[in-house]
């Protein structure tokens, strides 16, 4: 079972960190990486927000560029 729930309220969270980053694919609809897995069009790592996220600090996950590497699990 993935350690965070992919559901609208943690899409709405990661919208507030994914969208302002510099990695972000900036594909409309595409965010929630550490529960969806990789962007379909991962850029080169410009940094993350990641480490901010309240929905990564409520799971157990502690990972970074999601977006890029796949989803925690
Ligand atoms: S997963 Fe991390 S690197 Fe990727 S867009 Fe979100 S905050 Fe940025
Ligand atoms: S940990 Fe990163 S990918 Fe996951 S919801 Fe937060 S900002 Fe988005």
């Amino acid at each position: 079972m993935p350690k965070v729930e992919n559901t609208q309220e943690n899409f709405n969270i990661c919208m507030e960190y994914c969208k302002p980053c510099l990695t972000y694919s900036d594909i409309e609809g595409e965010g929630l990486f550490c529960a969806r897995g990789k962007s379909s069009a991962p850029k080169a790592k410009k940094g993350c927000n990641c480490g901010f996220c309240p929905v990564q600090q409520k799971s157990g996950c502690r990972g970074t560029y999601y977006c890029v590497e796949g989803a925690c699990e």
